[in-house]
């Protein structure tokens, strides 16, 4: 049976990063004129010796977004149902450890969810929870799904990763993608940020997109926690990761997201990236792959997001709350993460649309 596993263990993580901080502008300059580019290419374009080439690669990367996606952004929300989780993971705002209030969205609750979020004129949506196998399992997903789903074009699911069986039930009730960061490529630390619950597993976790691509799910989602590890090793292990998905799961689409570590609680990120090295590392994925969708979320600034909407970005989420329930209501229950680009749906698309460019809101419609 495929899986990534095979590919994974045939890289250490310390051979790549020497060999991602060894390249030089020369082998910059031959990423940038070749037509197609490989894996080294990858490492090249994220590396410090890129730094310089940033206006080139911006340039670049814009040209070739244009060209497959046309000047079009595209808008989604996303809508956490539960904040119930059993993992401890240190980074964030839900882990178990967290004295918290818990809630999980009820029929009730969703439906004024659905009410709020659909006012705001969205039409792709996230459904994200923690978690939480007893409280939010498949068949939680499996109501919730059929609930949500008549009022919106496109739904995707960020939640536990679940058995190819589990997926092959619930992707029929009109789920389009699905979305699941490893987090952190590097083994052994990952234990230290997940030490509790199964989410602990990282093979299990590393082994998930191949069960969505043997599932049949039309879009993976993929990432890692930028913050954790080293960020130019890690998205070489999640480019690696994607091109392997690429080539076993030819039909699915896939995405890329750049989660910056945003502070929660008290706690800050372990490893610093400069907006500079984000605009880097996204321009450097568009270079490598011109069919890739990049999403930029409200993690970000304001004024980030929108120098960023140019460079190669094809997907923004906007308005979001990070509670559960927390469009109907403001609830007092904590947040995932904090948000810094606070603006309203409407005015992010006003700023999209002043940029040149056209907002969608729908942009596909799967069979009910
Ligand atoms: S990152 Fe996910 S799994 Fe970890 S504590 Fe938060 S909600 Fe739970």
């Amino acid at each position: 049976m495929n899986s990534f596993l095979n590919v994974f263990e045939q890289n250490s993580w310390e051979e790549v990063k020497a060999s991602i901080y060894s390249k030089t502008e020369a082998d910059v300059r031959i990423a940038l004129n070749k037509k197609k580019r490989d894996l080294e290419d990858f490492k090249a374009l994220i590396s410090p010796s890129a730094a310089p080439f940033l206006e080139e690669m911006a340039k670049l990367s814009r040209e070739l977004t244009l060209k497959r996606f046309g000047n079009t952004i595209q808008m989604f929300v996303p809508m956490y149902l539960s904040n119930e989780c059993q993992n401890i993971c240190t980074y964030c705002g839900f882990s178990l450890d967290n004295p918290m209030r818990r809630t999980t969205l009820t029929e009730k609750q969703i439906e004024k969810e659905i009410e709020v979020v659909k006012s705001y004129g969205y039409d792709h949506i996230l459904l994200v929870t923690g978690e939480a196998n007893k409280t939010v399992g498949v068949d939680y997903f499996e109501k919730a799904i059929k609930q949500i789903r008549p009022h919106f074009a496109n739904i995707s699911m960020e939640v536990q990763p679940l058995d190819q069986d589990e997926y092959e039930k619930l992707l029929p009730l009109g789920i389009h993608g699905v979305l699941v960061y490893q987090e952190t490529y590097h083994e052994d630390n990952y234990k230290f940020h997940h030490p509790k619950g199964k989410k602990s597993n990282f093979e299990y976790r590393l082994d998930t997109p191949d069960r969505l691509g043997r599932a049949g799910v039309h879009k993976i989602g993929l990432g890692v926690l930028i913050g954790l590890e080293d960020w130019r090793t890690d998205s070489f292990f999640n480019a690696l990761h994607l091109d392997y998905l690429e080539k076993t799961y030819w039909k699915t689409k896939y995405s890329v997201s750049f989660p910056r570590l945003r502070p929660y609680a008290d706690k800050e990120p372990k490893v610093d990236m400069s907006d500079r090295e984000l605009v880097q590392l996204i321009c450097a994925y568009r270079i490598f792959n011109e069919e890739l969708e990049l999403t930029i979320s409200t993690r970000e600034s304001e004024k980030f997001r929108n120098n960023i909407i140019k460079l190669g970005i094809t997907t923004v989420s906007a308005g979001s709350k990070t509670d559960p329930g927390g469009y109907a209501s403001n609830t007092d229950a904590l947040e995932q993460f904090e948000i810094s680009d606070e603006r309203t749906p409407q005015e992010v698309a006003s700023m999209i649309k002043g940029q040149g460019y056209e907002v969608v809101w729908k942009d596909w419609d799967q069979g009910l």
